[in-house]
């Protein structure tokens, strides 16, 4: 991780198809049987390598949907891991816990503790 979709999310499809890795289901399969779209935060690179800033994020029509989230780095992983951390205190749901992704260093820890949006208004 990474980004996350928060619960104002209405499902209009417009990240999915931009995410470069296929990182994002929509609310059929979000696994946390949420009703809205998920990021894999095991498959999210947070678009390093791919784009200057977060695609999905910049393709939100919905105002601070699309949050930082913690990095999906050995240090950070017990936060997706162990834990009901993900949101109405359930359990992410990755498929490959062994990852490693890679991080944007220009954005902190504390920012990302405070899931602060990825497109400042
Ligand atoms: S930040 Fe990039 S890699 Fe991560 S979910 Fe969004 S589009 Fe996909
Ligand atoms: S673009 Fe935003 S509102 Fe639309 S499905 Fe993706 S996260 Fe939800």
């Amino acid at each position: 991780m990474a980004v996350i979709i928060g619960d104002t999310c209405i499902n209009c499809a417009a990240c999915i198809d931009e995410c470069p890795v296929e990182a994002i289901v929509d609310e059929d399969d979000n696994p946390t049987g949420e009703e809205y779209y998920y990021v894999y935060p095991d498959k999210c690179v947070e678009c390093v390598e791919h784009f200057d800033s977060p695609a999905c994020a910049e393709a939100c029509p919905t105002e601070d949907c699309i949050t930082w989230d913690l990095p999906f780095t050995a240090e950070y992983k017990a936060h997706f891991c162990e834990g009901e951390n993900y949101l109405d205190e359930k359990a992410y749901v990755c498929e490959n816990a062994d990852a490693e992704m890679p991080m944007r260093d220009d954005i902190s820890i504390e920012d990302r503790q405070a899931h602060r949006s990825v497109v400042e208004e």
